[in-house]
């Protein structure tokens, strides 16, 4: 098999999909020849195979790496700031071709894949912007020294991403990471790897030294070489908090690598009786149903003040029953399909034991009947908090909606978690609004609205939800270098 295909979109148009390894700039077949498909959600066809690495592989990806990064690492920052924003207008230069790409792979309306790819050529030209802005410090300390501190680049780097933003999450990993001067070994998720891959390929057209950026394809056990690899000096993860805590373990037992995790959550959505119930109802229904609920910071566990309790089911049971379900590239799809059997089945079983524990059904609580991995959008009422569709993370169509009377209640059951990832608050008093976020524990609070992110602001999680933080300052700062002290004894 060649390593770049000719592939027909949905829509009738053709592009040229890299399907190889990306290492050194190059689309090559993996050592062993070994290669898996790749599907569309929506028809539950094969798009695609693509070239699987192995641990060889891996080794080749990390001696490019290597190879590359004293350069890099140590050169010019400007050039690596101009090539990123390079990369950024040429993400918005194939606009359309990726955000197709995304939503046969992934399954989201083309609508969504195009303002994932907005947003990932946006942080890539923040982070380009970071490039040459990255300031030491000297600091006094003592009479008759001169001690100056450098934040240097970690090294290699090896991030491993998720499937539910395949394109933004490379963005999320690649943009601070480069910017400091590190280089790569990224793995994407095994059942989207497309949109990465046609993305390296505008890599190396901006002109990105061969080796800064390598990118394998695999299953969870190349994500295991990486996390243990000797030479990889920190590895980045997003996915399942089981899985966070294999690389965490691996990170450990290999070379004791720097680890930044972004793990799941279970965040609660409280709507207190005095905010706008319209508002709240449109967030609390973006909170839980957009990207099919496949978000790690979805708000999963929706509280409700009494006095609304009855008003407020109603309508966001109206509201939910109007998401348009159907083919991704219908431009008035809101919901496509989850993006993989596996996660289709896992969340039909969490709706089978919600009914099975006595929780009900206000709508949806099945799969479309039709091809694809579609769920209907779903909501459980009379749940109790030692449920598992309250407590665990289902990572789909399915909020569960809870009473609660006063503040303190609420932010008791809002905090009984193993997680820490985000949570809405919705009041028109401001005094409630900052108490109440304060404190909640987790490591992003939204005030009248949800899933509201912004390149410039941290992202990341309390407790369970994972180690560091993404975007913003500390997203490169804290997690892409490391600090140097140089103390200099003068001689007066
Ligand atoms: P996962 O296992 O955590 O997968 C995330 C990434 O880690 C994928 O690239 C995966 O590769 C890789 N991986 C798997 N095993 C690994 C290992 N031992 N060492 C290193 N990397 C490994 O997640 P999943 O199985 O796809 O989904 C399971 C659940 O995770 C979901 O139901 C959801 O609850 C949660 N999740 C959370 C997020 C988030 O944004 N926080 C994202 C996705 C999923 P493969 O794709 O080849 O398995
Ligand atoms: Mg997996």
């Amino acid at each position: 098999m060649a390593t770049i295909l000719d592939v027909t979109l949905p829509n009738g148009k053709s592009y040229k999909q890299p399907v190889g390894l990306f290492i050194n700039n190059e689309f090559v077949k993996s050592q062993d020849g070994k290669t898996f498909g790749v599907e569309n959600p929506s028809t539950e066809k094969q798009i695609v195979s693509v070239y699987e690495a192995g641990e060889a592989d891996v080794d080749l990806a990390v001696d490019a790496a290597e190879a590359a990064f004293e350069k890099w690492g140590f050169g010019d920052s400007t050039v690596r700031g101009r090539l990123l924003n390079d990369l950024a207008d040429k993400l918005e230069e194939h606009s359309e071709t990726l955000a197709s790409i995304e939503s046969s792979n992934n399954g989201k309306p083309l609508s969504l894949a195009r303002i994932d790819v907005q947003l990932s050529a946006d942080c890539i030209r923040n982070y380009g912007g970071w490039a040459n802005k990255i300031y030491g410090d000297v600091v006094d300390s003592g009479e008759g020294y001169f001690n100056y501190i450098r934040r240097e680049p970690i090294g290699v780097c090896g991030q491993v991403i998720p499937w539910n933003f395949p394109l933004l999450m490379m963005a999320w990993k690649i943009g601070p990471a480069l910017a400091a001067g590190n280089t790569i070994v990224l793995k994407t998720a095994e059942s989207t790897p497309l949109s990465a891959l046609y993305a390296a390929n505008l890599v190396k057209e901006v002109g990105f030294p061969p080796g800064v950026l390598n990118i394998v394809s695999g299953y969870g056990k190349t994500g295991q070489y990486i996390s243990s690899h000797m030479r990889i000096k920190k590895i980045a993860f997003t996915g399942s908090t089981a899985t966070g805590r294999h690389v965490m373990r691996s990170a450990a037992a290999s070379n004791l690598k720097k680890v930044t995790l972004e793990l799941g959550g279970k965040s609660p959505n409280i709507v207190f009786d005095d905010c706008d119930v319209d508002k709240a109802v449109e967030f609390a229904n973006m909170g839980i149903y957009f990207n099919s609920g496949e978000v790690c910071c979805a708000g999963s566990r929706i509280y409700v003040q009494e006095s609304i309790y009855e008003t407020f089911l109603e309508k966001l049971k109206a509201r939910a029953e109007k998401n348009v379900l159907g083919d991704p590239f219908d431009e008035n799809t809101f919901q496509g399909p989850q993006t993989s059997r596996l996660q289709l089945d896992r969340i039909l079983s969490y709706i089978d034991d919600g009914i099975k524990g006595g929780a009900r059904v206000i709508t949806g609580g099945k799969r479309v009947d039709r091809e694809g991995y579609f769920v209907h959008p779903t909501i459980f009422a009379d749940v109790t908090e030692d449920m598992k569709i309250v407590k665990e993370e289902i990572f789909g169509p399915v909020v569960t909606i809870t009473k609660f009377n006063t503040v303190d209640e609420v932010i008791k059951l809002a905090n009984d978690t193993d997680y820490g990832l985000a949570a809405g608050v919705h009041t028109t008093n401001i005094n409630k609004a900052i108490h109440v976020a304060n404190r909640i524990r987790a490591g992003t609070i939204w005030v009248n609205t949800y899933n509201d992110f912004h390149h410039n602001i941290p992202f990341g999680g309390f407790n369970q939800s994972g180690i560091g933080r993404e975007l913003g300052k500390e997203g490169i700062s804290e997690a892409y270098t490391q600090s140097k002290s140089v103390r200099i004894k003068l001689d007066i």
